[in-house]
């Protein structure tokens, strides 16, 4: 599941191979991403850096290009060795970049758009991102709960920790592992929560997901999220699964100890 660690990861293993001279190969083998001709406009170019934010990833080239991807619930980075099998089938691969012996490949997308540095640089959705939980000189517990006070207080609180302008890199995962681990009931309106229940849990949140933006999601906590029917590992009230807010995104927690 792409969250703000899955992007910043992305970031940090897309780096080493990307940046340093010219692309050498560029491909675009889906269905849907070979009429747009990225190869022409891709090859021989050069990486000048790599930024997630939130959970978008940008990267820019040397010039006027920009790739910006968002992963959204299906999509995914991978880097191979040439020559090595794929992790999904090449029909799906909306991008594939390579320069050596490795190559960097785009599956699924869904949001995968060439674009340029100036109109980067004025999308209101990145700029109005909050301050993103991934980096570490950004994230101020208090500066986020002043954040999330402003939000619609009869939001679930589970909800409100997914409003990127909020603070950006929170998704299903990690707000239901979050609520679980400080026992507050996702499903609760904001004005219910105390402050220091949200404070607690952007404390709690902030280191974990900023060592698995470094090392990798394979290091994510794993008490609650697509546990339901199973027992809770505090109190053994079975999981529960529901869907929550706006966008019906998937909320995983305990009714025995999450209260
Ligand atoms: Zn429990």
């Amino acid at each position: 599941m792409p969250e703000g660690d899955s992007i910043h990861h992305a970031a940090v293993r897309l780096r080493p191979v990307l940046l340093g001279g010219p692309l050498e190969r560029v491909a675009s083998p889906s269905e849907r991403t070979a009429p747009k001709r990225w190869d022409k406009r891709l090859k021989g170019q050069t990486v000048e850096r790599i930024e997630a934010r939130g959970k978008n990833l940008l990267i820019f080239f040397a010039g006027e290009l920009v790739l910006h991807s968002h992963l959204r619930m299906t999509g995914s980075w991978a880097v191979r060795t040439t020559g090595d099998q794929w992790p999904r089938s090449t029909r799906r691969a909306w991008l594939v970049m390579g320069r050596g012996d490795k190559d960097v490949i785009e599956f699924d997308g869904p949001f995968l758009e060439l674009r340029t540095h100036h109109d980067v640089a004025i999308d209101p959705r990145l700029r109005a991102l909050g301050p993103d939980i991934c980096v570490p000189a950004q994230v101020d517990p208090a500066r986020v709960l002043t954040r999330l006070r402003q939000d619609d207080p009869t939001r679930p609180v589970g909800d409100a920790l997914l409003n990127q302008r909020t603070v950006a890199g929170i998704g299903n995962v990690w707000k239901s592992e979050a609520c679980w681990a400080q026992k507050v009931d996702p499903t609760k309106p904001l004005s219910e929560t105390p402050d220091r229940d949200l404070t607690a849990m952007i404390e709690w949140t902030a280191p974990r997901i900023q060592r698995c933006a470094k090392l990798g999601t394979h290091l994510r906590p794993k008490q609650v999220y697509g546990q339901d029917g199973r027992p809770c590992p505090r109190c053994r009230t079975p999981i529960s699964k529901r869907q929550l807010g706006d966008d019906n995104r998937p909320t995983f927690w305990c009714t025995g100890c999450q209260s």
